[in-house]
């Protein structure tokens, strides 16, 4: 599964080429495809074509103005009003259609951007105690979650040990799973790859891949959005 493109359509096709060459087919997207990126329109159209299921997040909220934007920091406040500007009818008219939590019942999953617990109010998954809560908040063995741009995977045991992994899990049949895809687009954990997770054979596994950071970049300083935003996607941080 990704999360989190936030317009950045180098880094979206990196992904996209990555899972194609890992021969995956159901591509689950958590939310976030625009905000912060100079190719929002892009990125929908990317997403909608490649994705088996798809969810929205805060900011393609923002951009329909279906959320308000006064706890945004100023940068991203100053992207969502950018995206705006250039949104295609056809994206905006895709991102409302979408909804904000998502069962797949076969696969025993849950699909949210933000928390099992209140899905519209874009809290985040940060502290154990946090994911203790949320466990009592969804009924499926896995739930699946992006938002803070920040991988993890958070065991829970029957006997309610928890245990948070970083790169990799086996999906055990006594234990539930909270799962945070981290982000393709923005990464902000120090690591300035894209990120996202992959779950096969039983197995969990949290995947990094290189992209063009450099035209990304520059792609977004011609757009004239905020300097911040362009020279964290360096750092990943
Ligand atoms: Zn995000």
């Amino acid at each position: 599964m990704i999360s989190d493109v936030h317009g950045n359509e180098e880094a979206l096709r990196a992904v996209l080429q990555d899972i194609k060459l890992r021969k995956i087919k159901d591509i689950l997207f958590l939310g976030d495809a625009v905000g912060y990126g100079a190719n929002p329109n892009e990125c929908v159209k990317l997403l909608k074509n490649n994705c088996e299921e798809i969810i929205a997040g805060n900011h393609d909220y923002a951009i329909l103005g279906l959320t308000d934007v006064s706890n945004f920091n100023d940068y991203a406040r100053a992207a969502v009003e950018w995206t705006s500007s250039v949104m295609g009818k056809t994206s905006l008219s895709f991102l409302k259609s979408l909804p904000l939590v998502k069962i797949l019942e076969k696969e025993d999953i849950l699909l949210v951007h933000s928390t099992p617990k209140e899905p519209g109010n874009w809290n985040y998954i940060l502290s154990r105690w946090d994911a203790e809560v949320n466990f009592h908040h969804f009924e499926q063995k896995i739930c699946l979650i992006g938002h803070s741009h920040q991988s993890s995977i958070i065991e829970y045991s029957i006997h309610g040990e928890m245990i948070t992994r970083r790169h990799t899990a086996r999906i055990e049949e006594t234990k539930r799973y909270i799962i945070n895809a981290g982000s393709v687009g923005q990464s902000r954990d120090g690591d300035p790859r894209a990120c996202y997770a992959i779950i096969k054979d039983e197995k969990v596994e949290l995947i990094r891949v290189k992209y063009d950071i450099s035209t990304t970049q520059k792609k977004m300083l011609d757009a004239g959005l905020p300097l911040p935003l362009i020279e964290r996607l360096e750092r990943g941080a």
